[in-house]
């Protein structure tokens, strides 16, 4: 719903002694009957009762047991004694209500829950943040080092963060108890930033760089190659590829790499070089390649949970367009080519710690090669996630078949 607010002053600025009054008569006016898809009071104090207990062992058992359970079973008996179940605002307060014509203040920002309307009424932050002066101070967050569970929320509670005002994109989230399933929690890191490798974990090589290729650019040649045999010549070219032995990026590797999968196919020696030399113009090609059905959704899914996210590949093209080309919202782009060195080299993952400001506690990387990059990420300190779409490591722990799971097992909440 949108109208125009004029002049939009806030009820924190210029309500004055008036502002606690224009609260409590808008209050009421949205307590209407609700039902789906608002999510209710009762799943909110349910989520609590089980997260309090574990954000108390995570906190190192910071406070006295007794109160933990006395809150939990406050939340219990609370939820279950509620009264007439209508739509709540938990976010009212005078930075929300605006200065407006068509009425004198407009609420803006709702954040709808449904459950007893004394839930709402709870007038202290309301009217904390009423008052200019001792209003404006940040509440304080959650610890750092204390990982959130995913909730199950239709929005953030009440008081567990500052209000980041109209125009910023918010979801709607449900299922939590699939998510709950999938989260990894309690590892003491703050997540920061995402790092993607790029081939077949964003991409994979489109029909212009399949098998055809090969024989394409060799019947140019005069030559026949069997297709059928290219898969096999494939894997054994990937058996025999050797990296450089001080992770330096070196594109001969790969021109060995093609001419194998040619010789392998029944080119002959002889024309192999030159054979391979044309096929690799193809992989300098960003179309050539396709993205995953779920990179995008993904990509915009930690985009809206403010993470900064890289790619990191150990590819022979131009990365930066690639980037551009398949129109990938990232931040930070770092190619071995540029590099100099390829993944696992640590220094190719600082790079782009460094380039994104975060600490590698603070990063995850996602990629499908188990030695560039997840131990390669690993053995630096970052947390590391296998995708694993042909299914081929079932025995690792962290390992996702695609990338739909991701937001999950970041601990991040779901968007309807
Ligand atoms: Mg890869």
């Amino acid at each position: 719903m949108l109208e125009r607010c004029e002049p939009g002053t806030t009820l924190a600025e210029n309500g004055g002694e008036r502002a606690l009054d224009v609260l409590v008569e808008l209050l009421p006016r949205h307590w209407v009957e609700a039902g789906e898809p608002f999510h209710t009071l009762a799943d909110e104090a349910a989520w609590w009762s089980d997260d309090l207990p574990e954000q108390w062992e995570q906190s190192g058992r910071s406070i006295e047991r007794r109160l933990v359970d006395a809150a939990v079973d406050a939340l219990r008996s609370l939820s279950a004694s509620q009264g007439e179940q209508v739509l709540l605002n938990q976010d009212l307060h005078g930075d929300n209500v605006l200065a407006a014509e068509r009425e004198p203040w407009l609420l803006i920002d709702p954040k709808p829950l449904v459950g007893e309307r004394e839930f709402a009424g709870r007038a202290d932050r309301a009217l904390v943040r009423a008052r200019p002066l001792e209003g404006r101070r940040a509440l304080p967050p959650r610890p750092a080092d204390v990982r959130a569970r995913p909730r199950p929320g239709a929005r953030p509670r009440v008081d567990d963060r500052a209000d980041d005002g109209v125009g910023v994109r918010q979801r709607l989230q449900r299922d939590a108890h699939r998510d709950r399933q999938v989260a990894v929690g309690g590892r003491g890191v703050t997540l920061r930033a995402v790092l993607f490798d790029v081939d077949f974990t964003l991409c994979r090589p489109g029909p212009e760089l399949s098998a055809e290729r090969y024989a394409r650019i060799a019947a140019r040649h005069g030559i026949t190659l069997d297709t059928g045999r290219y898969d096999e010549a494939r894997e054994a070219a990937v058996q025999n590829l050797k990296r450089h032995p001080e992770l330096l990026h070196d594109e001969t590797i790969w021109h060995r790499f093609t001419e194998e999968i040619f010789i392998g196919m029944g080119g002959p020696e002889s024309l192999a070089s030159e054979c391979a030399t044309e096929i690799e113009e193809g992989w300098g090609v960003s179309e050539n390649f396709e993205l995953y059905e779920d990179v995008l959704p993904v990509l915009d899914e930690l985009r809206a949970a403010s993470l900064r996210i890289a790619v990191v590949s150990n590819g022979i093209r131009d990365l930066t367009e690639f980037v551009a080309h398949h129109a990938l919202d990232v931040d930070v782009i770092v190619d071995s080519r540029s590099h100099g060195r390829v993944k696992p080299h640590p220094t190719i993952f600082q790079a782009a710690l460094n380039a994104l400001g975060v600490a590698p506690g603070d990063a995850v990387m996602v990629g499908d090669s188990l030695e560039e990059d997840i131990e390669g990420a690993r053995a630096l300190g970052m947390r590391a996630i296998l995708v694993d779409r042909e299914e081929r490591h079932p025995e690792i722990e962290e390992r996702l078949t695609d990338l739909y799971g991701l937001p999950a097992a970041l601990g991040l909440a779901r968007p309807r």
